[in-house]
């Protein structure tokens, strides 16, 4: 099972289950031409679809347009259920960067169809992430900011402090519903600015402090 890293430690675990949030930027609801939902919408990944960074995205032959969503990861260190906003954040042990790789054409069809989006977002390698910086060496995971370069050129960049939904908010929601374990990852949703992406692309995104200090990388290409 792919895991993932805790820098500083170099400490490994094993992922879980991957949630990925939807809609959790105002702006990218609207390029979605979609309303901002009033609770969380979620969905899953399977663990098999990670990769980490150096690694190369592969487009499954029956989509014509995978894009990138640059999102900001959370990984779940203490497990739970009916987990309190309050204490929420007390059950992270860091956080990353990652790519919500989705087959748009693909999910287009489903979203018409009243279909599943397991094809269009958890095919192998949808699922790239960085190593994941200690949740104790950050202050606030509210106000970091997150960008995607595409082959050197800013194709995404926001700020947490956008969110819709914290991930105190997020954590909570969830543990009414699902158990969390220690290895589950979060990926917190994306900003505007997704786009199509081609084979020979090289994605470049970075996490950082409110100083400017990088805390994650990933560098994938696509084939
Ligand atoms: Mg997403």
């Amino acid at each position: 099972m792919p895991t993932a890293t805790v820098q500083l430690s170099n400490e490994q675990i094993e992922i879980r289950k991957i949630f990925c949030i939807g809609r959790n930027y105002v702006e990218h609801a609207k390029e979605m031409n979609a309303e901002v939902p009033k609770t969380p919408v979620f969905f899953l990944k399977p663990a098999t679809a990670v990769i980490g960074s150096g690694g190369t995205i592969l487009t499954p032959a029956v989509s014509r347009e995978l894009h990138h969503e640059v999102e900001m990861t959370v990984l779940i260190g203490k497990g739970g259920r009916d987990i309190s906003r309050g204490n929420a954040l007390n059950h992270v042990a860091g956080y990353g960067i990652g790519l919500d790789m989705t087959l748009r054409d693909i999910q287009a069809e489903a979203k018409k169809k009243g279909l599943p989006w397991t094809l269009a977002k958890g095919f192998d390698t949808s699922a790239p992430l960085s190593s994941f910086y200690p949740a104790s060496a950050v202050e606030d995971p509210h106000h970091l900011g997150l960008q995607l370069l595409v082959n050197g050129s800013p194709r995404q960049h926001s700020n947490t402090q956008y969110f819709v939904f914290g991930v105190d908010e997020l954590i909570a929601y969830i543990s009414q519903f699902f158990t969390f374990e220690r290895g589950d990852i979060i990926f917190t949703g994306t900003p505007e600015g997704v786009a199509r992406t081609i084979a020979g692309d090289k994605l470049d995104a970075t996490l950082a402090l409110p100083s400017g200090q990088i805390i994650a990388t990933l560098t994938v290409h696509v084939q």
